[in-house]
C-alpha cells in the first residue's frame, strides 16, 4: 500500500486566487491523460438531476477518469480556475448530493473493476479491492466464485461502491456486521490539490474516519479495500406479518436480547410496512444460517402470523431479484415520477414514535406506492463518525421511500418535510443519501460532534472548497454552489 502524504497543517494552508477559465473547459479537461470530458447538451442535461427527481442542478462540463492519476489531473485544472467539482456514481441520491449547477461532474464510472480478491479463510476475514466507480452487483458476482461475500449489501446494487462509501451502506446483515463503512479497510484518496493516498486506520486515520460517510468533501475515493466474509451455504428464511409496528419492533427487540451479544442466530433482519386495503401491513424478514440436517433456533417467540419459511441455497438468495435492482435508473421508461426518501437513523423509542408519524402523514394519494422500510443495525459495530448512528445498542434504519405523478409533487414534499421534522424534534439525525433541506444550523446538528475534526479537515485538503461546495461544512470552507 502506498504511503500517504501526512496532511499539512490547517493554518499554514494559503489558496491562490484562481486564474481565468479556459475558453473551453470541456476541451481543457478532455486533453488530460486518460479523462474524457464533453458539455454536449444532451450529456450535461442527464447529470442535472438524481434519482430523487426533485432537485436540479445544471453542470457545465461532465468528465470521466480512468484512473486516480486522471482524477488528479482533472482536480488540479478545477482548482486552477476555481470551478467547483461533484463527485457522482450511479446517482442514487434524492436531494441532489451528486449534483453541482455549473460545475465539472465527475462520473466515477471508468473507475471501475474488482482487482484483488482475498478469500476470507476460517481463521479470518478476507478482502477486495476494486475501483469506486464498480457497482456492487459486480462485486457480488465476482467474489462470490471464490466463496465469499461483501459482509453488508444494500437493497439496490447498481450503485457504486464509492458513492455508497461516502454515504454509510446500510443493508439486511446490518444487524450483524454493521454498516458497509464499518468494514472498509482502506480508501485510495484523491485531495483537491491532487495528492493521491492510501487511507485507512494507521494511514492518516483521521482522514479516512471522515472520508467514510463524508458525502465526498474531503477527495474523491478511487479505489477501496473492504472486507469479505464467507457465507452460509444455505440459510433459513421466515417470513411474519404484523398489524401492530409496535408489536414487531417489540418482537425484534426480544430477539436481538435473546440471541445475546454476538447474535450467532441472525444472518439478517429487516422489515417494511405496506399499505393496503384494510390499512397497514407490516412484515419482518428473518434470516438465519442453515447447516443441513441441523434446525436453526427457534424463531418461536415471534408474535407475527407465519407467511413463509423457507430453506433456500445462500447463493439463490442473495442474487434473488437483484439483476432488476441493479439497472441503471436512468434508463427507465415511463411517466416521471418524484422520489424525495427520507433516511432517519433512531433509537428504538424514536423508531416506534417516529414510524406512528410515517404511518399517518402519509398523503392518502402516494401510501400505495411508498415504500417504509426498517433497518436494524449493530450499534456496537457502527463508529464511523460521520454516520449519525445514534449512541445505542439496537439503532433502527427508517426509510421512507415515496414514488409519486409529479403532479403531486406539492403534496409529497410537504409530507417528507413534517416527516423530517418530527425526526428532528425527537432529537434523531438523518441518513443523508436521501432528501434533505439543512440549513446551517441543520448541518451543525447533523454533524454533531464531528464538525471541529471535519471542518479541520477540509481547511487541510479542500482550502478553496471545489469539493462538492452543495454540501457544506459549517464553520469550515464554503463557497456559493
Ligand atoms: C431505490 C433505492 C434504494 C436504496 N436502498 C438503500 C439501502 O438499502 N441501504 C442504503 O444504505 N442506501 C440505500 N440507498 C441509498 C444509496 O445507497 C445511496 O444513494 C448511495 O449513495 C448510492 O450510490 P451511488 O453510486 O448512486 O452514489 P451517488 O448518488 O452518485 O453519490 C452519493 C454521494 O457520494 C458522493 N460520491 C459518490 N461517489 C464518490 C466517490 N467515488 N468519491 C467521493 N464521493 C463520492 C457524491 O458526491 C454524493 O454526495 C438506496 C437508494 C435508492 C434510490
Amino acid at each position: 500500500m502506498v504511503r500517504g502524504r501526512a496532511l499539512p497543517p490547517a493554518d499554514a494552508v494559503t489558496v491562490a486566487a484562481p486564474a481565468a477559465p479556459p475558453a473551453s473547459l470541456a476541451r481543457a479537461l478532455d486533453d488530460l491523460p486518460n479523462v474524457s470530458a464533453t458539455d454536449a447538451a444532451e450529456v450535461v442535461e442527464r447529470y442535472a438531476s438524481d434519482y430523487g427527481g426533485v432537485v436540479r442542478r445544471r453542470p457545465a462540463v461532465v468528465a470521466q477518469a480512468r484512473d486516480a492519476a486522471g482524477v488528479a489531473a482533472v482536480l488540479r485544472l478545477a482548482g486552477r480556475h476555481g470551478v467547483p467539482v461533484v463527485t457522482s456514481g450511479a446517482a442514487h441520491t434524492q436531494g441532489g448530493q451528486a449534483l453541482g449547477t455549473d460545475a465539472i461532474v465527475l462520473d466515477t464510472r471508468r473507475l471501475a473493476g474488482v482487482e484483488h480478491v482475498d478469500p476470507p479463510t476460517s481463521e479470518r476475514t478476507g478482502s477486495f479491492v476494486a475501483g469506486a466507480g464498480t457497482r456492487w452487483i459486480d462485486v457480488l458476482t465476482t467474489t462470490m466464485t471464490q466463496g465469499a461475500v461483501p459482509p453488508v449489501l444494500t437493497t439496490h446494487l447498481g450503485t457504486t461502491i464509492g458513492g455508497t462509501h461516502s454515504v454509510g451502506g446500510v443493508g439486511h446483515t446490518s444487524v450483524v456486521h454493521g454498516a458497509q463503512v464499518d468494514n472498509c479497510v482502506a480508501l485510495e484518496l484523491v485531495t483537491a490539490a491532487g495528492d493521491v493516498a492510501w487511507v485507512s486506520e494507521h494511514e492518516q486515520p483521521s482522514l479516512f474516519a471522515h472520508a467514510l460517510a463524508g458525502l465526498g468533501r474531503l477527495g474523491v475515493i478511487t479505489r477501496v479495500r473492504h472486507a469479505l466474509v464467507r457465507p452460509p451455504d444455505q440459510v433459513r428464511v421466515a417470513l411474519y406479518s404484523y398489524r401492530d409496528r409496535h408489536v414487531l419492533l417489540d418482537d425484534v427487540a426480544a430477539l436481538l436480547a435473546a440471541d445475546g451479544r454476538r447474535r450467532h442466530a441472525l444472518h439478517a433482519v429487516h422489515s417494511w410496512s405496506v399499505h393496503a386495503h384494510r390499512g397497514w401491513l407490516h412484515l419482518l424478514s428473518v434470516t438465519q444460517p442453515a447447516a443441513p440436517g441441523a434446525s436453526p433456533p427457534s424463531l418461536g417467540m415471534l408474535r407475527g402470523r407465519p407467511v413463509q419459511d423457507r430453506v433456500a441455497a445462500f447463493a439463490a438468495h442473495v442474487l434473488e431479484g437483484r439483476e432488476a435492482t441493479s439497472r441503471d435508473w436512468r434508463l427507465g421508461s415511463g411517466a416521471p415520477t418524484v422520489r424525495p426518501g427520507v433516511d432517519v437513523f433512531a433509537t428504538p423509542e424514536v423508531s416506534h414514535d417516529l414510524g406512528d408519524t410515517i404511518l399517518t402523514r402519509l398523503p392518502d394519494a402516494i401510501r400505495g406506492t411508498t415504500a417504509v422500510l426498517t433497518l436494524f443495525l449493530d450499534g456496537a459495530r457502527s463508529g464511523r463518525p460521520l454516520l449519525a448512528c445514534p449512541g445505542a445498542p439496537e439503532v433502527h434504519l427508517l426509510s421512507v421511500l415515496p414514488d409519486a405523478p409529479v403532479d403531486t409533487r406539492v403534496a409529497v414534499l410537504d409530507a417528507v418535510r413534517h416527516i423530517a421534522g418530527a425526526a428532528a424534534s425527537l432529537g434523531a439525525r438523518r441518513y443523508l443519501p436521501g432528501w434533505h433541506e439543512l440549513d446551517d444550523a441543520g448541518w451543525r446538528a447533523q454533524i454533531g460532534g464531528a464538525l471541529p475534526e471535519l471542518a479541520r479537515l477540509k481547511q487541510a485538503v479542500d482550502p478553496a472548497g471545489i469539493l462538492n461546495p452543495q454540501l457544506p461544512v459549517p464553520g469550515g470552507v464554503t463557497r456559493d454552489s
